[in-house]
């Protein structure tokens, strides 16, 4: 099993490195950033250790961005201290597991033993619709190659209108599966949020996968048409 270790603190790294050889591990070490993205994007390991506070390219960062190029390897993360450990949760960064430092050895071992068990997730299906794509991992969205910048909200709603992609929602149903119960007001507010949403994943692109159905509700078309001047172009 090929390991990378991704540490700025070389002591730590290179004793990490001796203690998982010992185990029988193959292990690279990467004392930086930048490194450890080319590393990691270069070769294929079966998982990698990523300590996120480096110098130059944050550990974030390169989750995200292996995550970005679907890649799942599995990623055990150490942090530095425990609100960073909850913030890197809240965050759901793509990491599969989380040590705060200082950790012991054999407690490192054994959960990389557990991820490798488990091996890379199952990369969690895209949700798309013609070029509009949405991660419901990540909670990211594209129009195109373009990631685009919405509100928790936005991407709830338009996840339930990919999840039903070619159908009539009302906006009953979004007010059921997107705001919690104790949800009271007015469904019109849904309105508001389809234009808002409309703006950035429609109108931005000359696009209008969005339908208004009148009197029924909305309907986002299976191509994610476009926008032809006279009206949706299939
Ligand atoms: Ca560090």
């Amino acid at each position: 099993m090929r390991v990378l270790i991704v540490e700025d603190e070389q002591p730590l790294a290179l004793s990490l490195q001796r203690g998982l050889k010992t185990n029988g591990f193959a292990v690279d070490v990467a004392f930086d950033g930048n490194n450890g993205l080319s590393m990691a994007r270069e070769h294929r390991y079966d998982a990698i250790v990523l300590d996120l506070m480096l110098p130059d390219v944050h550990g974030y960062q390169i989750c995200a961005t292996l995550r970005d190029h679907r890649d799942w390897t599995p990623i055990l993360v150490l942090t530095a201290k425990d609100g960073e450990l909850d913030e890197t949760m809240g965050l759901n960064i793509g990491a599969d597991d989380y040590l705060t430092k200082p950790f012991s050895f054999p407690v490192l071992v054994a959960r990389l033993r557990s991820l490798l068990r488990r091996g890379a997730a199952p990369c969690p299906p895209i949700l798309a619709a013609g070029d509009l794509r949405l991660d419901p991992a990540s909670r990211r969205v594209w129009r195109g190659d373009q990631l685009l910048s919405l509100t928790t909200k936005e991407v709830a709603i338009l996840e339930y209108l990919l999840r039903n992609t070619g159908r009539v929602v009302s906006k009953r149903d979004i007010l059921e599966h997107v705001w919690d119960d104790a949800f009271d007001g007015d469904p019109n507010i849904i309105e508001v949020y389809v234009r808002y949403l409309r703006k950035k994943i429609d109108i931005a692109f000359g696009r209008c996968a969005i339908e208004t159905v009148r009197g029924a509700g909305y309907r986002l078309a299976a191509d994610g048409g476009v926008w032809s001047g006279r009206g949706l172009a299939r």
